[in-house]
């Protein structure tokens, strides 16, 4: 059960959602709360599996529908993993295993989803164990380093900043991406080590780089921690960095779950001297109405939105609103992902004043950074 606003899983919520699971299931049918959030309907089939599906579907549908806990309507989602244990050839831990198998599955396609065990999930689960294995090798060995991207003043494409990226070459397999590692990040506890390198350094490599800003990507494990603020505060005083050159860019996945708190968390990020920054703009959620309360220093429109500027009319109209409306808050825009000329002329256009992206240059190595400066 995926509870998207974040009201938790109060046992109020829970109480809801399993007495509308009870109307549902068919007779003789067993529900269970496994444990948090979590429930297994276990029920005998005709060895088929559309019951089952037909089930999940009517569960899902169910969980359209807002529920009223008290005064508050609460919107709820599930992911649903399905497994068949044909003529009970396998016991009741194994059947749990793949149903729980199929529900990651199912909670990775996206929202309200649904997945019927395979058994190439456990192959999955394999290479996911060993590549969370050398990620945590990686991270404790030092073996990840940073790219830097340019950031350009949107009138005269000079150098105004650059945007910290990690890298993972994984010994054996190349350059992953961290698209990919980040989230297995995020899940197995590694987010604090990585976020706290990835932080150290590019406050150190900044030093050499007095007349540019520095962006970090500061991922939502990170900003829940509560001692983040503390372990930002440590490494700006350990690398003698001046705060003020420090972005912070998180986004708002994390804001939408718990305004009260990150509104917090910023007030005290900003205390310290940092800017903070709303990454991803335009690509999830409108989070519009709350904007202004926050208190950005910056807006990042997410590179989906930028690409189809020059090419659907509506997408432009779109963008161009969107920009409008950051700028009517005062707020400056970042525009990224910027690849043509006609993309970087119209995002200037629209009031942009930083652009991002592979026209200005890819991410680089430090070194280039700098010689870019002595250029
Ligand atoms: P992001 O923060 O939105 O970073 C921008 C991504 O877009 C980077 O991908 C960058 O290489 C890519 N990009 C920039 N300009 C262009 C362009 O013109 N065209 C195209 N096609 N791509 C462009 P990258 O480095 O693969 O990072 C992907 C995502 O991974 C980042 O998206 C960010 O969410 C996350 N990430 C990267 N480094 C870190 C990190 O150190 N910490 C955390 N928490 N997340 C990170
Ligand atoms: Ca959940
Ligand atoms: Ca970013
Ligand atoms: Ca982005």
């Amino acid at each position: 059960v995926n509870d998207s606003y974040g009201h938790g899983t109060g046992d109020q919520l829970i109480r809801a959602v399993a007495a509308g699971l009870k109307v549902l299931i068919p007779q003789g049918a067993v529900l269970a709360r496994i444990g948090g959030d979590e429930f297994a309907i276990a029920f005998l089939s005709d060895g088929e599996n559309a019951a089952a599906l037909q089930l999940a579907e009517q569960i899902l549908d169910f969980l359209v529908e807002p529920l009223e806990i008290g005064r508050r309507v609460v919107v709820v989602g599930a992911s649903i993993g399905i497994a068949m244990s044909p003529a009970g050839a396998l016991d009741r831990e194994e059947l749990v295993r793949r149903s729980d198998l199929a529900m990651y599955k199912a909670k990775e396609a996206g929202r309200a989803r649904m997945t019927l065990y395979d058994p190439s999930m456990d192959a999955d689960r394999q290479q996911r164990n060993a590549l969370e294995l050398d990620l945590r090798i990686a991270i404790e060995s030092g073996d990840l380093t940073l790219a830097y991207q340019p950031l350009v003043d949107a009138g005269t494409h000079a150098l105004t900043g650059v945007e910290a990226l990690v890298r993972w070459n994984r010994p054996g397999h190349g350059p992953v991406s961290p698209e990919v590692f980040i989230p297995i990040a995020e899940t197995s506890g590694l987010i604090e080590s990585l976020g706290l390198f990835v932080l150290r350094k590019a406050c150190e490599t900044a030093k050499q780089w007095p007349e540019l800003n520095v962006s970090v990507n500061v991922s939502p494990g990170q900003f829940r921690n509560p001692a983040f603020t503390d372990y930002v505060r440590y490494v700006l005083k350990q690398t003698e960095i001046e705060a003020s050159r420090i972005t912070l860019e998180i986004t708002e996945g994390y804001m939408i779950q718990n305004p009260q708190r990150t509104r917090q968390s910023i007030e005290r990020l900003k205390g310290l001297g940092v800017k903070v920054a709303l990454d991803d703009f335009g690509s999830g959620f409108s989070s519009i109405g709350y904007l202004r309360q926050f208190g950005f220093d910056r807006i990042k429109i997410d590179r989906s939105l930028v690409m189809g500027v020059n090419e659907d009319k509506r997408q432009r109209e779109m963008l161009q609103a969107t920009v409008a409306l950051a700028r009517s808050l005062d707020i400056p825009v970042t525009a990224e992902g910027i690849e043509t000329e006609g993309q970087a002329v119209a995002m200037r256009l629209f009031g942009c004043d930083c652009l991002q992206g592979y026209l200005f240059g890819k991410p680089l190595a430090a070194e280039r950074i700098t010689e870019m400066l002595n250029e």
